[in-house]
C-alpha cells in the first residue's frame, strides 16, 4: 500500500461484496489496536459490535449495492480489546483488477460526540433552568398578587379603622375626637385665610326628662332622630359631631355671624317642629364665631357660655356668644 494512504489521517480498508477484508492501513490498525495487517481476510464482521452488524447489513449494504456508495455514516468499530470508536464512514464500491471492492474510509468522532454530548447536557440544562425560572416566575406573580390583595385588605381594614375611631357609633356622625382635630385644622385655615368661622354647640332640653319617662332605649332612638335631623339640615362643609351625651357640636367655615345665628335658629325651630320617633323635644343652642387669636378651647368655651345663657333664658333657644 501506498505509504501516505497507509498512514493518511483517515482509517482506510477495503472489502469485498461478501465482506471479506481485504486491505487495512496502519491508521485504522492502531485506531482498532491492531499490530499486524491481521485483520485482512477476516469478515468485517470482526470488526462490528452486534449492533452494528446489523446496521451494517440493513443500511450498509443495501445502500451500496443500490447506489454504489455510503457517506457520513455513523457507527462504532470494535477495537481488539472489545472497546468501541464512533466513526464516521465513507464507502464507495469499484471494480479494481476485474474484482469488486468496496473502500470505506473512517474518521474518528469521539470529540465531535463528546462535543455533541456535551451541547446536549447544556441544552437539558438551560432547558432545567428555563423550567425553573418560569415556576419562580409564576410563584413570584401569585405572590405578588396575594400580597396586593393584602394591601387591599390593608388598606380597606385601616380605612374601617378610621371610620371606627372617629364615628359615634349610636348615631353615626363625627365623635368628639374628629371634631377637635377638624376644629384645629378649621381654625389654622380661618386664620390664614380671613374667612369667618362660626361653632354652634347644641344640647336637648330636659333630656334626663325622656330617659326618666320612657326608659333609655327610647332616649337612645331620640338621640339618633336628631342626629339624623341635624345631618340633613347641614350643609357639605359643615361638620356636625356628637360632642357626648345628649349634647351636639357644628363648626360652619365661611359663616360669620349673622348666618350662624340664621342657621342656628333654623335648627332649633326644626326640631321643636320634628317628631323624634312619637317624641317631640327642643334644643337650646350657643353660637361662637372665631375672632383673633381664637383657639380650640376659647372658641368652645365662648360657645358653651351662650349655650348656658340659652339654658338660663328659657331653653328652645338661640344665644350667640358675642351679644352676652
Ligand atoms: P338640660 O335642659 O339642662 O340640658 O337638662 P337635661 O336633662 O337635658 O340635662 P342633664 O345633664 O341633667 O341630663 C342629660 C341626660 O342625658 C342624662 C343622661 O342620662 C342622658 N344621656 C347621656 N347620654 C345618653 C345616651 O347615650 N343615651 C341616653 N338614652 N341618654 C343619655
Ligand atoms: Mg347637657
Ligand atoms: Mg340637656
Amino acid at each position: 500500500m501506498d505509504s501516505r494512504l497507509d498512514n493518511a489521517p483517515c482509517g482506510y480498508f477495503s472489502i469485498t461484496d461478501a465482506g471479506i477484508i481485504r486491505e487495512v492501513n496502519q491508521t485504522l490498525l492502531n485506531m482498532l489496536q491492531h499490530d499486524n495487517p491481521e485483520l485482512a481476510g477476516l469478515h468485517v464482521e470482526s470488526v462490528l459490535s452486534v449492533t452494528n452488524k446489523l446496521l451494517f447489513h440493513t443500511y450498509f449494504y443495501p445502500h451500496i449495492q443500490l447506489y454504489g456508495q455510503v457517506n457520513e455514516m455513523y457507527m462504532s468499530l470494535r477495537t481488539n480489546s472489545g472497546g468501541d470508536v464512533p466513526v464516521l464512514l465513507n464507502g464507495i464500491r469499484r471494480t479494481r483488477d476485474g474484482e469488486s471492492r468496496i473502500d470505506i474510509v473512517v474518521v474518528e468522532m469521539r470529540k465531535r460526540i463528546e462535543h455533541e454530548k456535551d451541547v446536549l447536557q447544556t441544552k437539558v440544562k438551560l432547558q432545567e433552568l428555563y423550567q425553573a425560572t418560569n415556576e419562580a416566575n409564576k410563584r413570584l406573580e401569585l405572590l405578588n398578587e396575594e400580597y396586593e390583595r393584602k394591601q387591599q385588605e390593608l388598606m380597606l381594614i385601616n380605612s374601617r379603622l378610621e371610620a371606627m375611631a372617629t364615628t359615634d357609633p349610636l348615631t353615626g356622625l363625627r365623635n368628639r375626637r374628629y371634631f377637635q382635630d377638624h376644629l384645629t385644622t378649621l381654625l389654622a385655615k380661618h386664620q390664614d385665610s380671613g374667612q369667618p368661622l362660626s361653632m354652634l354647640i347644641i344640647d336637648i332640653d330636659h333630656f334626663k326628662h325622656i330617659n326618666d319617662t320612657y326608659g333609655h332605649p327610647i332616649g337612645d332612638i331620640v338621640l339618633a332622630k336628631l342626629a339624623e335631623l341635624l345631618q340633613s339640615m347641614s350643609r357639605e362643609t359643615d361638620i356636625i359631631a356628637r360632642f357626648g351625651g345628649e349634647e351636639f357640636v357644628a363648626i360652619l367655615p365661611e359663616t360669620g355671624k349673622e348666618q350662624a345665628v340664621d342657621i342656628a335658629e333654623a335648627l332649633c325651630r326644626a326640631t321643636a317642629a320634628t317628631p323624634m320617633d312619637d317624641y317631640r323635644i327642643t334644643i337650646s343652642l350657643g353660637v361662637a364665631t372665631a375672632e383673633v387669636g381664637e383657639t380650640n378651647g376659647t372658641l368652645v368655651k365662648k360657645a358653651d357660655t351662650a349655650l348656658y345663657a340659652s339654658k338660663s333664658g328659657g331653653r328652645n333657644r338661640v344665644t350667640h356668644a358675642g351679644d352676652l
